[in-house]
């Protein structure tokens, strides 16, 4: 069912997102979504009540992580759906991966004192739900309150980025490690939102390729992030490298978000949607 209202993409107060589990089931819900997962950076601790909750609300569910990863000096995503949230390499691999995060934000934050805005980290931490996971998007929404930014998408064009006040260089998983712990727990690895790296065009091959070659199986091909040009570029992608794809609106938060739950385009034609390979592990 290429159709299916299925958002395999969004993010709760468990990572950077504003609403909770619950919230995010419900209001799924009232969209139209038919499959949902949720999908916290680096995390799996709101599996269980996301779980519960699409219950409650008669969502079908699968569970889901976004893995922050390093490849050829950028950040790269890859979504993990499908896996069981107890694996415990899985669970070693996602603490792993957060443990850099409070030093990272303390560094931010005395960039951002060096061009005379005070107290960030502590601004930053007031938005922060799971200690674990202090993030730029909790940065950039401490900006926008102390004035600084009219809104978040301004804060990524003047801060938090490369060449900018605020941006710390930060190594992530590896490619391959982030692959294992997300197949290993018997999920299916996803590259996310490909159009958002700035990669040229050999280094989105070698991503591609490499992840095919650890045993990633798919790609998101309609994805809040992406124009409807992209759509078909990742579609062209996806059937090249004989990935299945993927749909998620990547929704953080009602205010900040463009894209609310359930609410994108289908996937394109002669694609297998990432639901098809899951279908024994939606619960
Ligand atoms: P981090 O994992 O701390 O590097 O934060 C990355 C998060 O920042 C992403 O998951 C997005 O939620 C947010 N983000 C990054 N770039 C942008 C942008 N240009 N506009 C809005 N949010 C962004
Ligand atoms: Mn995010
Ligand atoms: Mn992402
Ligand atoms: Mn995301």
């Amino acid at each position: 069912m290429p159709t299916l209202n299925a958002d395999l993409h969004c993010h709760s107060v468990v990572s950077d997102g504003t609403l909770t589990p619950e919230q995010l089931a419900e209001r799924a819900a009232a969209n139209g979504v038919a499959l949902w997962s949720l999908t916290d950076h680096d995390e799996v601790g709101g599996q269980q009540r996301a779980a519960a909750a699409a219950r409650a609300n008669g969502l079908r569910y699968v569970t889901g992580t976004e893995v922050s990863v390093t490849f050829a000096g950028e950040t790269v995503h890859i979504v993990g759906l499908g896996f069981d949230p107890e694996d415990e390499a899985l669970q070693a691999g996602l603490r792993a991966t957060r443990g850099g995060r409070g030093a990272r934000a303390r560094e931010m934050s005395e960039q951002l004192a060096a061009v005379r805005i005070e107290g960030a980290y502590e601004g930053a931490l007031r938005y922060v739900g799971n200690p674990e996971l202090i993030s730029r998007t909790h940065f950039a929404r401490f900006l926008v309150e102390a004035g600084v930014c009219r809104d978040t998408g301004e804060v990524f064009r003047r801060f938090l980025t490369e060449g900018h006040p605020g941006f710390v260089p930060h190594r992530w998983a590896g490619l391959r490690d982030a692959v294992r712990w997300i197949t290993g727990a018997g999920g299916i690895a996803v590259i996310a939102h490909p159009a958002r790296y700035r990669f040229t065009a050999n280094e989105e091959y070698a991503l591609f390729s490499e992840f095919k070659t650890h045993g990633g199986q798919g790609v998101e091909v309609v994805t809040g992030s992406h124009t409807a040009a992209e759509y078909a570029r990742y579609a062209d992608a996806a059937r090249e490298f004989g990935l299945a794809a993927s749909r998620g609106s990547d929704f953080h938060s009602p205010g900040e978000s463009h894209t609310d739950l359930g609410q994108l385009p289908p996937l394109p034609g002669a694609l297998t949607p990432v639901w098809e390979l899951l279908a024994d592990r939606i619960r």
